[in-house]
């Protein structure tokens, strides 16, 4: 490649590789034996890096899985859309994480994790991380705040986001935020801190809530624009989403009318979809268009990320609503 052409995009991402069990029954809060179907491939930043890579996106993505059959289900899933598993870790002796979610009627979810006790926390890390992903030419790295829980996997994450900043490549930062982390200093520091440093900011409505209390869209997102964030993008549910660009333009999309089978992954999917289709040239109405309708398409499938999508899914969906 001649030095003027501009480098293609390769995104990479780390973290928690989960696998999911979703609880057929409403309202048993995983105390109550119901049924549950699974093993499906999850984890936060698991489902970005399999959605960027449906979009096209170049991948590459730093995680580790246990050397039993949940963690073959993994590796399975990111192989099959060519996710680069130069950094995917397989450790002996400690099972793959796990997590299991039971829905409830009035929309809550609630979660049993196994993440920091298990194969998920052990993602490599340091020089070795920094310099591979390097190697693979990211241009943008994401992070979800659900990596940075444990302290351990935080200040790792936190290493590798801040060389990778420092190198130029973008941050991409969906903040997940853990209410009840937010009284740990360590860990309102690392949000803040990625905050500063992303050029991609994608919290959900309940994010920007206890990030930015009381404040509209329109006051907190003038903020980090200020500060150097390229696109700051609402994820609302149901309702939607809005996002504003550097150009301080704010646009909307409504969400599309579907039935809602599982709603875990629709964020990370969004998000995925947004940046995989800035980077490979999308304007920003473009992107938030695409993000809203993979949203919707992921919340239609049980499983957290089966409802990812291509780009001639999106398309075939678009085209075919009213
Ligand atoms: P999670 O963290 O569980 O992955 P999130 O809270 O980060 O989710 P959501 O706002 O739930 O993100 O979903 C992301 C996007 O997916 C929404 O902005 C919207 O475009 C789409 N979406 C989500 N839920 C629905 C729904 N019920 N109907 C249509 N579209 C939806
Ligand atoms: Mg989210």
């Amino acid at each position: 490649m001649n030095a003027n052409e501009p480098k293609p995009p390769v995104i990479g991402s780390l973290g928690e590789l989960l696998v999911e069990f979703v609880c057929l029954e409403q309202d048993g809060h995983n105390v109550r034996a119901a049924p549950y179907v699974g093993p499906f491939a999850s984890g936060a930043p698991g489902i970005f890096i399999d959605q960027a890579a449906r979009m096209g996106a170049t991948t590459i993505f730093s995680g580790a899985v246990g050397d039993d059959a949940f963690g073959q289900v993994l590796r399975n899933r990111l192989e099959s859309v060519d996710v680069a598993n130069t950094l995917i870790r397989t450790i002996k002796g400690v099972p793959t994480g796990s997590a299991f979610v039971s829905y409830n009627k009035d929309g809550s979810r609630d979660f049993v994790f196994n993440i920091a006790h298990s194969a998920a926390a052990h993602f490599p890390t340091g020089q070795e991380a920094i310099a591979a992903l390097l190697a693979a030419g990211i241009t943008v790295f994401h992070i979800s705040g659900s990596t940075l829980g444990n302290p351990a996997m935080c200040a790792a994450a936190l290493e590798i986001c801040t060389a990778l900043h420092a190198a130029d490549v973008e941050i991409s930062f969906d903040p997940n935020v853990r209410k009840e982390l937010l009284g740990d200093p360590v860990y309102l520091a690392a949000v803040r801190q990625l905050t500063g440093i992303a050029t991609y900011f994608l919290p959900s409505d309940d994010d920007a809530a206890v990030l930015f209390p009381g404040e509209s869209f329109e006051d907190f997102s003038t903020k980090l624009i200020a500060s150097g964030v390229k696109y700051v993008v609402l994820k609302r549910g149901a309702i939607g989403s809005t996002g504003r660009n550097a150009d301080g333009t704010i646009l909307s999309v409504t969400a599309h009318k579907v039935d809602v089978l599982d709603p875990t992954g629709a964020g990370d999917c969004f998000c995925a979809t947004f940046v995989a289709s800035i980077v490979s040239g999308a304007d920003f109405a473009r992107a938030l268009h695409l993000a809203n309708a993979a949203g919707a398409l992921a919340v239609g499938k049980v499983g957290p990320m089966e409802g990812n999508s291509t780009l001639a899914d999106i398309k075939r969906f678009l085209e075919a609503q009213p």
